[in-house]
């Protein structure tokens, strides 16, 4: 190749800057910027033709049509529109006008594009290098606190602050509470059905008015100035349930976050301080994005503690027996009480372990089951849809009453720490 004959034709097609007659060599050698390699090449060649030398204004270049003029000018936007976030690290792209692609596919047809960079890539790095000088940032793919668009057809700057992450374990101490915000199915949370107050949640928009997400959220709200926090549990339990033992891992989500480094033993303290005893969060700590993915899909034992009625006298030894033979395989159907538009399904399930004892009529047993088992089946049989069942082995209507999660099981908390 020789360099300065493909030079003189990238320059006999029309006025071109420094920046984009540069990056047609950009492959070659180290520690140079394009502007630096073409402002070379162009004084070689005037040089070498004992021409005077002359560079076109930034703005008159028929590739780039000016834009190569506009790194300080973006970088500075750019700045400002994270002005408010923290960040350590950022990701920046270009969305290259249609008419400049057109361009660059031309000259490249022309004259090749083995050593060339492109427009986009280009522009990221001289516009990235001057922002994140300015930010104070650095360059990172995998996943960045910021990712920044420069859509230079719209003359306009994007920010996509990425959401933080916290993994912790919560207890819910009360009953009569939801896992997350529960909307109103029959007005979608609006309150109101044709003019009217909504029948099924009195107008609320909620079908349970408080929740473990909304009791937690203002901590985590407060704490990084965030948009909006979003808890993803691993499973959940019935709204009327206690969550004891070790509690259920959870993650809350903060999208938008202003700041990401928080105290994380504070917001621990201010979350259980606002969730006022019915709620308790314990071993918080900051984790990455793809947990959540993880901590929902976990499939844990868990321990149950269930009251259960019963149609007639039940003895300790009766229920002995009864729990004895549950313990095994079982057969469930989906449930009657969940929506009946939902594929009726056949699921086997293990009951690992079921004590029990029998007191003033009623009973408290214990069941250790695989998860995903519908306990309130496991006990009534739902009309045989659960085979066997607690009801089935004893001999009557057997109801539960209360039902609790003493613990969730088995998984390797380690793998969430970020
Ligand atoms: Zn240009
Ligand atoms: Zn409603």
């Amino acid at each position: 190749m020789n360099l300065l004959e493909e030079t003189r034709g990238v320059l006999s097609e029309g006025p071109v800057c420094d920046g984009c007659l540069g990056r047609r060599f950009a492959e070659l050698s180290y520690g140079l910027t394009s502007r630096e390699r073409g402002k070379a090449l162009r004084v070689a060649v005037s040089m070498e033709d004992d021409e005077p030398y002359e560079s076109p204004a930034p703005k008159e270049c028929w590739v780039c049509d000016g834009a190569f003029s506009g790194f300080d000018e973006w970088a500075e936007r750019a700045a400002s529109a994270v002005e408010e976030y923290d960040l350590e690290t950022f990701l920046l792209g270009t969305r290259v006008p249609p008419l400049v692609e057109e361009n660059e596919n031309l000259l490249d047809d022309l004259h090749g594009e083995e050593h060339a960079a492109s427009f986009s890539s280009e522009f990221n790095r001289e516009v990235g290098k001057r922002f994140g000088e300015k930010t104070d940032s650095t360059v990172e793919f995998e996943r960045p606190d910021v990712t920044v668009t420069l859509d230079l057809q719209r003359d306009s700057v994007e920010v996509d602050v990425r959401s933080v992450y916290f993994y912790g374990r919560y207890r819910k101490l009360e009953r009569g509470i939801a896992q997350t915000e529960w909307e109103c199915y029959d007005c979608e949370g609006t309150g109101t059905v044709g003019g009217q107050d909504c029948e099924t949640c009195d107008g609320t928009g909620y079908i349970v008015d408080e929740s473990v997400e909304e009791l937690l959220r203002p901590a985590f709200l407060e704490a990084t100035d965030g948009a909006a926090a979003t808890l993803h549990g691993a499973g959940r339990e019935d709204v009327d349930a206690l969550m004891l033992g070790d509690g259920r891992p959870f993650v809350m989500e903060v999208e938008s976050p202003r700041r990401r480094e928080v105290d994380t033993d504070a917001v621990q303290s201010d979350a259980n301080e606002g969730a006022d005893g019915k709620v308790e969060v314990r071993e918080l700590r900051r984790v990455a994005g793809d947990v959540v993915e993880r901590v929902k899909s976990l499939s844990a034992s868990k321990r149950y503690r269930a009251r259960v009625s019963f149609d007639e006298t039940v003895t300790q030894e009766e229920l002995e027996e009864a729990l004895d033979a549950l313990v095994g395989t079982v057969e469930q159907r989906t449930p009657s009480r969940v929506d009946r538009r939902r594929a009726d399904k056949v699921r086997e399930r293990e009951v690992y372990e079921a004590t029990g004892e029998v007191k003033d009529g009623s009973a408290t047993i214990e069941l250790h089951t695989e998860g995903g088992t519908y306990v309130k089946e496991l006990v009534s049989g739902d009309e045989g849809r659960t085979e066997p069942s607690f009801a089935d082995e004893i001999g009557a209507e057997a109801t539960v009453e209360e039902l609790d999660v003493l613990a969730v099981e088995a998984e390797n908390r380690e793998d969430f720490v970020e």
